[in-house]
């Protein structure tokens, strides 16, 4: 007998329940959230050829698709619980399915949360994850909370899972070890969950980039009704971009995409709380500029000088059209 959606399920992703009250195999799973806190709910969907390259190694897409999830939780501080996986497949690939199992429930564990229901129907590769988290009642970090003054600062570097991506596709020329620098950015990106939850009470706003850095910071700004004035040369950034041209460093980091780095912002008198957060969840922060009550992002470069070009960056995608 050909193998079934159920034996899929059954083989790769139904393993002991440990959190949730009940997981796989019923009609819904039941977890029990706790008092006093709130259920923080996102979904994020991954389709072939537009979010992956078809090439993609199994292990990494799951990792993938589960930290492009666990990174929206990050943006709101809230602490992960649970998650579910709606999967489209073109066949019952055992093969394909218990490696891309592997590497979700790797990162799954790595985070103690675990994967209660989904659904699984053949169709065009696509993977559809829903992640629950929670977070105390009235704690989590929106975009809206952004005031004048505030220091904007964003974690780890940027532009390096671009820079990758260009590399797949023969736009950019890297050598053997710089590519396998940058290319663990693009597949195997980490979510910044343990950053988002120390800047409870820290950070007055924050966003999760996916979509690059000025298109997300304008959703920053929209919701909080603030501008910006960010200094270009101060955007973090690998030893391996920071090697590449000026155009193409600034391209990556500004309007490169799939960095899932938090960027957020807080009162100027809190760096320090700041960075003791950053220090305790491990990671590094930057602080990249500061808002403004005049509306609009200026791009600056390190003397001041503002770039010719600042919409480019968001409406204009250089690497499409090159
Ligand atoms: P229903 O018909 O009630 O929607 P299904 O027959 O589709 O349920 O699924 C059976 C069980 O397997 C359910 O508990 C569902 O949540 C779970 N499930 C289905 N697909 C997946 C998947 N890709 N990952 C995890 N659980 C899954
Ligand atoms: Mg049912």
């Amino acid at each position: 007998m050909p193998t079934g959606e159920f034996d899929l399920i059954q083989r790769h992703f139904r393993r002991p329940v440990r959190r949730a009250l009940l997981g796989i195999g019923d009609d819904c799973a039941l977890l029990a959230p706790r008092p006093g806190m709130q259920l923080a709910v996102s979904s994020d969907m991954l389709v072939e050829g537009r979010h992956f390259l078809s090439t993609v190694a199994p292990e990494r897409l799951g990792h993938k698709a589960l930290a492009v999830n666990l990174s929206d939780l990050a943006a709101c501080g809230a602490a992960p619980l649970a998650f579910t996986l709606a999967l489209s497949l073109p066949r019952a690939d055992e093969d394909f399915v218990g490696r891309l199992a592997q590497g979700l429930l790797a990162l799954a564990d790595a985070h103690g949360i675990e994967l209660v229901g989904g659904d699984t129907t053949a169709g065009p590769l696509t993977l559809c994850l829903t992640v629950l988290g929670e977070v105390p009642a009235g704690q989590a970090l929106l975009r809206s909370g952004a005031r004048p003054g505030d220091t904007l600062w964003v974690s780890g570097t940027l532009g390096d899972a671009r820079l990758a991506l260009e590399a797949f596709r023969g736009t950019v020329a890297l050598d053997g070890l710089d590519f396998d620098a940058v290319r663990p950015a693009m597949e195997t990106p980490q979510p910044r969950v343990a950053l988002g939850q120390a800047l409870r009470g820290v950070a007055s706003a924050a966003i999760d980039l996916s979509d690059g850095l000025v298109g997300d910071l304008g959703h920053l700004l929209a919701a909080s009704g603030v501008g910006a004035r960010l200094d270009v040369d101060a955007l973090p950034r690998s030893a391996v971009l920071a090697r590449q041209t000026t155009a193409w460093q600034r391209d990556c980091t500004l309007a490169g995409g799939d960095d899932y780095e938090l960027l957020f912002s807080a009162p100027a008198d809190r760096a320090q709380a700041v960075r003791a957060a950053a220090r305790n969840a491990g990671v590094v922060v930057t602080p990249i500029g500061e808002l403004t009550a005049e509306p609009g992002l200026r791009l600056v470069d390190r003397a001041g000088t503002p770039l010719p070009d600042t919409a480019r960056y968001a409406g204009f995608d250089h690497f499409r059209t090159a």
